[in-house]
């Protein structure tokens, strides 16, 4: 029997593939924008590959009912884009998750290792299948996909914000600060949105406003609400003397880029130079309405 047989799809089990996820923590998922691409990088973890030089991205198809344990913010792929022109591979089992993880290697080079062995959907009968030009998985199971390139922030097509599991974290274990402190996907959509504003990155604006997901759903207005929740609405002692527009909007810019870093107090502080919540709104939606050029946007809610 072939090491996957164990974790075939059983009867009622099988999930249709469409769509991977990249799931990473606020600080990796900055550097992701910044560098447009999802960088690989090599395996650390307990893998039978981590000493193989390899480098990857990992991938997943599950969404976490209980939290994810790789971070906060989703990058949505595509699978047809991810899979197309790759060798596939069978690495492992890892049943110290749970529910237990398989894993498989993408190269598109042909990979020698003692720990991967080639796997045709079409034919094996593991965890992963291809039937009429559609991609099956074990959907009880946790899928992790390693794929042996860079992938372009071009190939995503949905940003989403998730809840971090409540104890595990792939990362940083008990020292994760999303684990001490849980942050709500509105708090770490307003991070994320507060960082591209206050640094000017516009890799992803197309994934902040999707066209034909209606207005309320779009990362844009969580992330707006989630600055708006935490920096308005008597959050702020507003009162200082700032009056003048172009004045409130350098201030907002500057508690922005706090905002990003998780320096929500000294935020706060910064913005308390302003006159009224008033002045405050005006800056906040001009400095979204610039950096997405929708001179009339405002939120929907
Ligand atoms: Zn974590």
């Amino acid at each position: 029997m072939p090491d996957w047989d164990k974790y075939r799809i059983r009867q009622g089990e099988e999930v249709e593939i469409t769509t991977v996820r990249h799931i990473a923590h606020v600080p990796t998922a900055k550097r992701i924008i910044e560098d447009g691409r999802i960088k690989s990088g090599l395996i650390y973890d307990k893998s039978l590959l981590n000493r193989s030089r390899i480098s990857v991205v990992w991938l997943s198809a599950n969404t976490w009912a209980n939290g994810s344990m790789y971070g906060t913010v989703a990058f949505e792929i595509p699978w047809a884009d991810i899979v197309n022109g790759q060798n596939i591979y069978w690495v492992e089992a890892v049943t110290d998750y749970n529910p237990t993880a398989f894993r498989f290697l993408l190269s598109k080079r042909d990979v020698k290792s003692p720990h991967a062995q080639p796997y045709d959907p079409a034919r094996d009968n593991g965890p992963l299948r291809y039937r009429d030009g559609r991609w099956f998985r074990a959907g009880n199971l946790t899928s992790e996909f390693m794929i042996e390139e860079d992938i372009s922030l071009d190939q995503s097509t949905a940003l989403d914000f998730v809840n971090h599991h409540p104890r595990y974290c792939s990362s940083d274990g008990s020292a994760c600060e999303d684990v001490r402190q849980p942050p709500s996907p509105q708090k770490t959509a307003a991070r994320m949105l507060a960082h591209v504003l206050a640094k000017d990155h516009h890799e992803i604006d197309r994934l902040w406003k999707p066209p034909g997901v209606k207005a309320v759903f779009t990362p844009l207005e969580i992330g707006y609400s989630g600055l708006w929740l935490s920096l308005a609405t008597r959050r702020t002692e507003f009162g200082g003397a700032l009056r003048n527009p172009k004045s409130c909007t350098r201030v907002v810019m500057g508690a922005l880029a706090l905002y990003g870093l998780n320096q929500v107090e000294a935020a706060r502080n910064l913005l308390s130079l302003i006159n009224s919540e008033d002045h405050f709104e005006r800056a906040l939606l001009k400095a979204i309405r610039r950096h997405f050029r929708e001179p009339r946007w405002k939120p929907d809610w």
